[in-house]
């Protein structure tokens, strides 16, 4: 992998080399660390980068919920995700904040210093190049996601991503593009790094946050864009059944943007590639990016 020149620690631009951490920092151990995915995209106005700061809100209450300290105000990593994009000449594509609980103490709830990076890479198409267009073929995971009163699913906290990894690892072995986890309700909840969309007679159905997901600032977007179109939007329990029932099935998330579903489990999803409606929700998101989809929200925030 070809690393980008730059990166943001503890307050500091630095060489990427150079932003280590201690093999006895907390995070490591017990994955105690929040972080965030945030896209950058080339607009007509220059680069713009997808709801910035809803995004690192949103790593402050994943911060809160782990009682963990970031020792820096919100404007301040904005302003680091800005510095780290520019530092790089603008040739990155995807933000990674990061604070961690770092070197400082060994137990479990020990208050160690709270350490801060902020770093940025080419991503590309996260599934694949042909992903967005083509669609992928998903599988239901044998691993349930976290029951309720776990580890708290509403956290984008490190740990988490244990679930997902072995969500995803298992799909890409049987030979699937991802992996969908159900909750331990064994109602629906999302997949391994992405909200899910199903489509019934033209309108959309979203599982809630009560299943188990992270509530995806995607996810948050395409239900005000579709809503804004006049496209209805229900947010709501759903059957694993209902994947093989539905006309159309996306995922959705930083990395995966809308990532049709053509089929799960070895079962054809409607016509088996992307249907009206995920075309629709494609062009009014990428349509914010090249100007076709007004931004009238503010979502769009210059580096
Ligand atoms: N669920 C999980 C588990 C995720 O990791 C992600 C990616 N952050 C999402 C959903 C989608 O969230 P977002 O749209 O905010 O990237």
């Amino acid at each position: 992998m070809q690393y980008p020149q730059w990166i943001w620690q503890n307050g500091a631009i630095k060489p990427w080399a150079e932003a280590t951490t201690h093999v006895m920092s907390h995070a490591l151990h017990y994955g105690s660390s929040v972080f965030e995915g945030i896209r950058c995209y080339d607009t007509a106005s220059g680069p713009a980068i997808f709801r910035l700061t809803d995004h690192n809100r949103r790593l402050y209450l994943s911060a809160k919920i782990h009682e963990i300290d970031i020792p820096y105000s919100l404007d301040e990593i904005n302003a680091a995700c800005r510095e780290v994009i520019a530092a790089n000449g603008n040739t990155t594509d995807y933000l990674r904040p990061v604070a961690y609980r770092g070197l400082g103490g060994f137990g479990l709830s020990a208050e160690t210093p709270v350490d801060v990076a902020v770093a940025t890479w080419k991503m590309g198409k996260y599934l694949g190049d042909e992903a967005l267009s083509s669609g992928i073929d998903a599988c239901v995971s044998s691993w349930q996601r976290f029951a309720p009163n776990t580890i708290p699913a509403g956290a984008k906290a490190g740990g988490n991503y244990l679930s997902g990894t072995l969500v995803a690892r298992e799909a890409r072995r049987l030979g699937f593009g991802e992996g969908i986890a159900l909750a331990s309700t064994g109602l629906l909840s999302e997949g391994a790094g992405e909200n899910l969309f199903l489509v019934f007679d033209g309108a959309l159905h979203t599982t809630p946050v009560s299943a188990a997901l992270l509530n995806g600032i995607t996810r948050n977007s395409i239900i005000t864009l579709a809503r804004d179109a006049g496209l209805q939007v229900i947010e709501r329990d759903l059957p694993r059944e209902y994947l093989y029932l539905c006309d159309e099935l996306f995922m959705c998330g930083t990395a995966a943007e809308i990532t049709p579903i053509r089929s799960v489990d070895g079962r054809q999803v409607g016509a088996g590639k992307a249907g009206p409606v995920t075309r629709r929700i494609q062009e009014l998101f990428f349509g914010l990016f090249d100007g076709s989809t007004p931004d009238r929200y503010g979502w769009l925030e210059a580096v």
